[in-house]
Order: C-alpha cells, then sequence, then structure tokens
C-alpha cells in the first residue's frame, strides 16, 4: 500500500513519540556496575583479561575511561590528547567495548572535559578558567576548562561526535561536569572571571560578575551554566545513539542521576550511615524516571586512591543501593588488580546475590506514603534518620513531583527547614503537611512575632495525650533560632527561656515561663498543618535525644490520617523500605542492618531475631528470599503480618497480592 507523504510524516512522528515514551535499557534491566577509574599509564592493559574479570565478578554494566583529559581510542580531533601510554596502533576503548559486548556487558564511556593540555590553553586561552588573579587554574600540569568557554560548549561536541560516531555505547558519563569549587587538593578556585562568564553573567543578572563565590546568585548561576550544557550534550548524546543514556551528576537533561558515597578525612563528623539510602532514595524520586547510579568509592580520600573504606561499609552502601531502587555500582581506581583486594571482595558476593535475584532490582518504586522534602542539610538528616530509625516508608525529593503523581499516594509531607508556597494548593485540598524549622513558612499557619537567633532554652510540655511519647518528661531542650509565633489558648509546648544554670545552688532560681508556643496545628481548607517553628530536625541529627525523636514521631502520628503504614518489633538499627513493582504484580519489604555502624566503624552487623512487621496493604504470601523460605501470613483489622525469623546483613520479603 502507498502512503501519501502527510501519513509518512505521521508514521515518523507516531514511531518518534513511541521511541521516546520507552523507557531506556537503565530502566528496564538489573544494573550490576563497576567503575575502573583509569590512570593514563593503564592504556597497556588487556582488554580481554578485564573483560572477564568484570563477567566473573559478575557485572553487566562496564564504566571505562573514554575520553576528554586523556582518551584511550585514537583520537583524530585537534586539542584532543590519547593517552601516551597507548600503544602505536592500539584502540584500548573499541577493544574493551567489543569483548564487553561480546558478553552482553554494558559500556558506559566516561569523559572528564573539566581540563585539558596546556597547547590547547596555548591555541585558546579564552576557553579556560581565569582566576581572580587573572591566572589560569593549573593542576598537575592540566588546565581547567570553563563550563562557559568554548571548550566546553563548542569543541566539546567535535570530540564527543567523534566517539559516538565511532563506537556504540551504551552510555556516557561525565565526570566533574562544570566549575568545581575546590581543586583535588581542596584549594578553593573561586569563581571564573573569563570573558563568557563576565559576559554571561551581567546578561543573566544585570550586573557585573562577582569576585568571590559567596555571591547570592553565583551559584545559581553555576548550576544554569551546567544545564545548558547539559542540554546541548544530551541532544548530541540522544541524536546520535539513541539508545544511549546520559549521565552525570545532575538531574536536569540526564537519563540517570549519578552521586557519590564516599570517604573523605577532613569531613566533620558523625559519619552519615545513610548515605547511599539518601542519595539513590532522593534521586529515583526526584525523577522517578531516571535510574539512580550511586557510585560506592572505595577509597579513602583522594591521597590514598588505593586503599579502601572497611567492606561493612561498602556492602551496607550496595544494600542500601538495592533497598531503594537503585542500581549497584562500585568504583575502583585502577584495573581489577588491586593491591588492597577488600572493596572487591566485599561488594562481589552482593554482586553475585544480585545476578542470581535480578528479577528483584528491576522497577522498583518507592511505595512510601510520606514524603520528605529537602532542608538544611542537618535538619534534614535529623529527619531522615528520625523517620528511618521509626520505620515510617518515605521518599525524598528535591520537587514536588510526587504530589501531583497519579500512581502515588502522598498522605504527608514533612518539609524540614520552612515550606515553600507550592504546597498551599496540596493541604487545602486535604493533604497534611509538617513543618519544621526556624524559617517563616510561606503558607498561613500562624502570627508570626519574631524570629530569635539563638536561645538556649526549654520547651514545657503542657498536653501529654496527643503526645504519648514524652510521657516521661515534662522538658525538652533548645539550643538555636526560634521563631516566636502568638501565644495559643490550649498550648502543647511552651518556651521556658535561658535562666541561670550554675552553681548547682542557683540552677532555674529565676526561671519564668512564657506563653511562647513551641507547637501549633492549624487546619487550612481540607487540610491539616504541624509547625514546630525551631530547628528539632538539626538537634536530633546532632544529638540524639529521645525527647525530640519521642516529639517528632507523635506530630507525625497526629496528622497520618490512616496510621502507620508499616509496625513492626524491627530494632531501630534495621532500616526497611517498601518498594512496588507494578510490572510484577507485587511488593518488596527490604531489610537493611545497620547494626554493624559505631562512631567512625563499620563491622559485620549483629543478627536480629523475629521481626515481626504489619503493613497496611492486602498480600496473599510472604517470602523471605535471603532465607528462601515462605513465611506465614496473618490478618489483624487492615493490617497483613508476617515474622521475619532471622535477618543479617541484609533481606528481602516478596509480598505477592
Ligand atoms: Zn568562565
Amino acid at each position: 500500500m502507498r502512503t501519501t507523504p502527510l501519513a509518512q510524516i505521521a508514521t515518523l512522528f507516531l514511531s518518534a513519540t513511541v521511541l521516546a515514551a520507552q523507557p531506556g535499557w537503565w530502566m528496564t534491566e538489573p544494573i550490576r556496575l563497576l567503575q575502573t577509574n583509569l590512570r593514563e599509564t593503564d592504556s597497556t592493559l588487556d582488554p580481554q583479561r578485564l573483560i572477564q574479570q568484570v563477567s566473573e565478578f559478575p557485572a553487566n554494566t562496564l564504566l571505562f575511561n573514554m575520553g576528554g583529559i586523556v582518551a584511550h581510542y585514537p583520537t583524530r580531533v585537534p586539542f584532543h590528547y590519547a593517552s601516551p601510554y597507548l600503544p602505536s596502533g592500539k584502540d584500548l576503548f573499541g577493544e574493551v567495548l567489543k569483548a564487553a559486548h561480546a558478553r552482553k556487558i554494558r559500556v558506559i564511556g566516561r569523559f572528564d572535559l573539566s581540563k585539558t593540555q596546556k597547547p590547547v590553553f596555548d591555541a585558546h586561552h579564552e576557553w579556560f578558567f581565569k582566576r581572580v588573579n587573572g591566572e589560569p587554574a593549573i593542576y598537575n600540569g592540566l588546565y581547567s576548562a570553563c563550563i562557559n568557554g568554548g571548550y566546553y560548549r563548542q569543541h566539546a561536541t567535535v570530540i564527543l561526535t567523534e566517539a559516538l560516531v565511532n563506537y556504540d555505547v551504551d552510555g556516557l558519563f561525565f565526570n566533574m561536569f562544570g566549575n568545581p569549587g575546590a581543586d583535588y587538593s581542596g584549594n578553593p578556585m573561586g569563581p571564573c572571571q573569563c570573558e563568557a562568564c563576565k559576559q554571561r553573567f551581567q546578561a543573566r543578572y544585570g550586573r557585573p560578575l562577582p569576585t568571590t563565590t559567596r555571591d547570592a546568585d553565583y551559584g545559581e548561576f553555576m548550576a544554569a551554566s551546567a544545564r545548558e550544557v547539559a542540554a546541548t550534550l544530551a541532544e548530541l548524546i540522544h541524536r546520535l545513539r539513541p539508545g544511549a543514556a546520559f549521565l552525570t551528576y545532575i538531574q536536569d537533561h540526564t537519563d540517570g542521576i549519578m552521586s557519590e558515597s564516599n570517604t573523605a578525612v577532613g569531613r566533620a563528623l558523625p559519619l552519615w550511615p545513610y548515605s547511599a539510602s539518601d542519595n539513590v532514595n532522593r534521586a529515583r524520586n526526584s525523577e522517578p524516571g531516571k535510574m539512580a547510579f550511586n557510585l560506592r568509592m572505595s577509597f579513602v580520600d583522594y591521597p590514598w586512591r588505593f586503599v579502601t573504606v572497611p567492606p561493612s561499609e561498602i556492602q551496607l552502601r550496595l544494600y542500601q543501593s538495592m533497598a531503594h531502587g537503585g542500581a549497584l555500582a562500585l568504583n575502583m581506581h585502577g584495573t581489577m588488580d588491586q593491591e588492597d583486594r577488600q572493596a572487591l571482595l566485599a561488594g562481589r558476593p552482593i554482586f553475585q546475590w544480585h545476578a542470581a535475584h535480578e528479577d528483584l532490582y528491576v522497577g522498583q518504586q518507592n511505595a512510601a506514603r510520606v514524603l520528605l522534602l529537602r532542608g538544611d542539610s542537618n535538619s534534614y538528616r535529623g529527619w531522615f534518620r528520625l523517620l528511618t530509625e521509626q520505620h515510617i516508608p518515605f521518599a525524598v525529593s528535591d520537587n514536588l513531583k510526587w504530589l501531583n503523581g497519579a500512581s502515588r499516594t502522598c498522605e504527608l509531607v514533612i518539609a524540614p527547614s520552612g515550606a515553600p508556597a507550592e504546597l498551599d494548593g496540596y493541604v487545602r485540598e486535604g493533604g497534611r503537611l509538617l513543618i519544621a524549622g526556624a524559617n517563616p513558612p510561606a503558607l498561613p499557619v500562624a502570627r508570626v512575632i519574631e524570629r530569635r537567633e539563638h536561645i538556649q532554652g526549654s520547651w514545657r510540655i503542657h498536653d501529654h495525650s496527643i503526645l504519648p511519647s514524652l510521657k516521661n518528661t515534662r522538658l525538652l531542650f533548645l539550643d538555636g533560632p526560634c521563631v516566636e509565633l502568638a501565644p495559643l489558648d490550649k498550648p502543647l509546648l511552651t518556651l521556658v527561656p535561658p535562666a541561670m544554670f550554675g552553681p548547682p545552688e542557683k540552677v532555674w532560681v529565676d526561671k519564668q515561663e512564657t506563653s511562647i508556643p513551641g507547637l501549633i496545628f492549624a487546619d487550612l481548607g481540607q487540610g491539616r498543618i504541624a509547625y514546630i517553628p525551631w530547628d528539632i530536625g538539626g538537634l536530633y541529627y546532632r544529638h540524639s535525644s529521645m525527647g525530640h525523636a519521642g516529639l517528632m514521631a507523635d506530630v507525625i502520628d497526629q496528622l497520618l490520617p490512616k496510621g502507620r503504614q508499616l509496625k513492626t518489633t524491627a530494632h531501630p538499627l534495621v532500616e526497611v523500605t517498601v518498594m512496588r513493582q507494578p510490572g510484577r504484580n507485587r511488593s518488596l519489604v527490604h531489610f537493611v542492618n545497620l547494626s554493624g555502624h559505631s562512631d567512625t566503624a563499620y563491622f559485620p552487623p549483629i543478627e536480629m531475631r523475629d521481626i515481626t512487621v504489619g503493613l497496611a496493604q492486602p498480600f496473599r504470601s510472604a517470602r523471605a528470599a535471603v532465607l528462601a523460605r515462605k513465611l506465614r501470613v496473618t490478618a489483624e483489622g487492615s493490617y497483613r503480618r508476617f515474622t521475619l525469623p532471622r535477618l543479617n546483613a541484609y533481606e528481602v520479603v516478596v509480598l505477592e497480592e
């Protein structure tokens, strides 16, 4: 049958639409990724041997160095240089790609466009980062390119076109995407002063480019610059290799969101034991259509690239990635022939488990009914930890897409440090909202008198009936800022301002009570809001007071319209996630045992026994995959229950509907 030109166009349009609607391999396949972050001296490696090691690990995706600072293939593009250690006539990347594809291993090419060699700078100094003192930024002989300069904005497309035309890659990953704030030694870079930055900043903000990165607009300027380049690269990759993924550390224009669970010796304590959960939960639920690749960095810190962190830390991160619906991803520096083998030995049994149970790790969606928004780092982490310890399933999002997702149920939104006005409609239509922090919320909650910068006071508890977790105390502590709200008729908490605390004979002799509220509930439209006008999340993160934990949990329970989604006897150090696999019509309950973590140490976790779980959803059968055992299901009201007899490091219970 002949078709008219119009019909042909319609068919083309339809197939393009169908193609665009189909999720990429990174969303439909189980991913076990190894990154061998090569040095230029590794150009002589044996591709067959490497791919055999990757295959036997067993990984099915390899993140492998391709180009940018050093190309591991013979490039013909000017100002792009092959590794000086690449033997003449050898195409390392091409051989690795061929050997990998022969074993059905996906290959993601790694580029780093942030730095290049002196001849490029000599020919095009305008492409490069310019310090405030006018000097280029040079590190180990390499010159930093500026995200707004011609190297990133134009020449990168020439480099990438050659790579994409010649190599059937499954994706490209970009390291150091944008202008970093500091070099590898931690020295601040300052704001780039190149002509391109000057012109773009002036055009965007109507004022000259600042000379300090503390400028209010500079961070946003840099993020916008990276997004613009990302849009160009995404278009190029998708046009030249329609099945390939564009991956880097940002959310916009990418197909997957990269992140790292890394360590640094100078980083402030405490350690963040939920690093991988945080990164994967946030990525998957901020952009549900994108995969989360949280790279488990195996090394201690940059100066010790070949020395690994504790094996139990590696394992914990990998279990957390699986439990939150992300890819397994383990990084090592150099080849797989490591001098310190602990990271690979720790990761291997988890990769083996994943390979033997692939169907569990495809198409997972978070089934939580509570949404945690981001906020100040400590406040956010306090709420993140509290929800995890209380076994209240939650999703994290950088945006409010979750509120409008037809397939998802959001019963409660928690805003750890103030709430944006966009939540107004959600609450008025019946949503529940918990706001904390000393930033007056943008919603009409209560009359604000003033913001107090720092108070070392206490909260008096008046009504234990709705705060049952606080039955053994009448006081909580406050250390930090607070928003003073107008007094209430029936206060739940009121402020006890600072009073004498020494010597003991004088403690609280001058104490006064006030009517300044520390917690209010308010109705708005069909919905309900609770506001805790001080940084309870940040305080809990730093001090773990059971009073703060009890208040946070009780306020959540007051707001949840149908009670807890999950009830369990699990220890607070057992992380429990509830995921859905819509394609398989079943749910998964993951258990990650964190009991091996203490202070700066990660040891193998302590075995837990007889963990009872009640879930407010129907299911007929429960099967513990690690124990390879069916569990008895009982009913109690709207909850279905099972008991997990034993938990070591990890378990996943499959619930069939
Ligand atoms: Zn610049």
